[in-house]
C-alpha cells in the first residue's frame, strides 16, 4: 500500500511566468489553471503507473482553490481551499505518506527562478533555517521529515529543480521552463511537460519509503524583511526576536513549530504592508 501526497503549488506550473498568470481571480489565471492542472494530472498517472494505491493532492497556492476538480483524473482525491494546520504539506501529519511530490514550486525569496519568494510575493527578501537560505520546496521538505516522508519527485523552472538537488538529492526533478527573468522563461507546452513528469513519477515511486520519523531537531529560523517595521511587527508573536533592523529569529524545537510560527509571522507582516511605502 503506498500513498503519495502532492503538494501542488502554481508559480513553477507549466507557462507561468508572470503575477497575473498565477493571481487568483484574472482572466491570466483562468487561462494558465488548465496548465497546472495538466501538471497535477501528469505527475498523478505517473504515480499509478509506478504502482502507487492512493495519491492526495494538497492545494498549496495563495486562496488554495486553483486546480480544476472536473478536469483531474479519477483515481486522485484532492484537498481545497486554505486553513490547514501544514499549509502547503497538510495531510503528512497523518503519518501515512510514503513519498510527497513537490509540483509547481519555484525558488526562494533572493534567489534566481521564475517568480521566485518564499510565502509572501514581496516583503520577504529571504528565509534562513539554521544559517542556510530556505526555499519553500526546503522548509516543506524538512516538516515532511519528521513524519518518516522522503520528498520523491520536484516538478518547476531549471531553477527549482537546481534547488532541490540541495533537499531531495536522488528524487527526480523536471523543469517545466528554464528561467530568463523573475518573469520570463523559455516554456515547453502542456504537451511536453506532462510527458516528462508522467514518465518521473513513475519513476518516483520506488522512492516512496516511508521511514521511522526523524526526533524533531530544533531549528533557529532567521527571516529578512525590506523594510523595517516589519521586523517590528514579526516581534509580536511570541519567542521571535529581533536580529537585525530588517531581521527576525525564532527557535522551534521541530520543524511542524517551526513552520507554523513561519505561517503566524508571514500572516502578521502580510498585514502590515502599506500599499505604497511598503
Ligand atoms: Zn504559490
Amino acid at each position: 500500500m503506498t500513498k503519495i501526497l502532492i503538494s501542488a503549488d502554481m508559480e513553477g506550473a507549466t507557462g507561468v511566468t508572470w503575477p497575473a498568470d498565477c493571481l487568483p481571480g484574472t482572466p491570466e489565471w483562468q487561462r494558465c489553471r488548465p496548465m497546472f492542472t495538466s501538471d497535477v494530472n501528469a505527475a498523478v498517472a505517473g504515480f499509478f503507473d509506478g504502482g502507487a494505491d492512493e495519491v492526495l493532492v494538497n492545494e498549496a497556492h495563495m486562496t488554495m482553490r486553483n486546480l480544476l476538480l472536473e478536469q483531474l483524473d479519477d483515481r486522485a482525491s484532492m484537498l481545497t481551499g486554505r486553513h490547514k494546520a501544514l499549509g502547503m504539506v497538510e495531510g503528512v501529519q497523518h503519518g501515512d505518506i510514503d513519498g510527497i511530490a513537490f509540483v509547481g514550486y519555484h525558488t526562494g525569496a533572493g534567489d534566481e527562478g521564475v517568480l521566485a519568494h518564499t510565502y509572501l510575493g514581496n516583503s520577504l527578501t529571504g528565509v534562513f533555517v539554521d544559517g542556510v537560505r530556505a526555499s519553500e520546496g526546503l522548509l516543506n521538505a524538512l516538516v515532511a521529515a519528521e513524519y518518516g516522508t522522503p520528498v520523491v519527485l520536484v516538478t518547476g523552472d531549471d531553477r527549482t529543480c537546481a534547488d532541490a538537488r540541495g533537499y531531495a538529492p536522488d528524487a527526480p526533478a523536471v523543469a517545466v521552463k528554464d528561467h530568463v527573468s523573475r518573469y520570463a522563461a523559455v516554456c515547453r507546452t502542456p504537451a511536453r511537460t506532462a510527458a516528462a513528469i508522467r514518465a518521473a513519477a513513475a519513476r518516483a515511486v520506488a522512492l516512496a519509503v516511508r521511514h521511522e520519523p526523524a526526533a524533531p531537531v530544533p531549528r533557529n529560523v532567521e527571516i529578512e524583511f525590506d523594510a523595517e517595521h516589519l521586523a517590528g511587527a514579526a516581534t509580536v508573536v511570541p519567542g521571535v526576536e529581533r536580529t537585525g533592523p530588517c531581521r527576525v529569529a525564532y527557535t522551534a524545537p521541530g520543524m511542524y513549530e517551526g513552520i507554523r510560527c513561519f505561517k503566524a509571522v508571514t500572516t502578521l507582516v502580510s498585514a502590515a504592508v502599506e500599499e505604497w511605502y511598503g
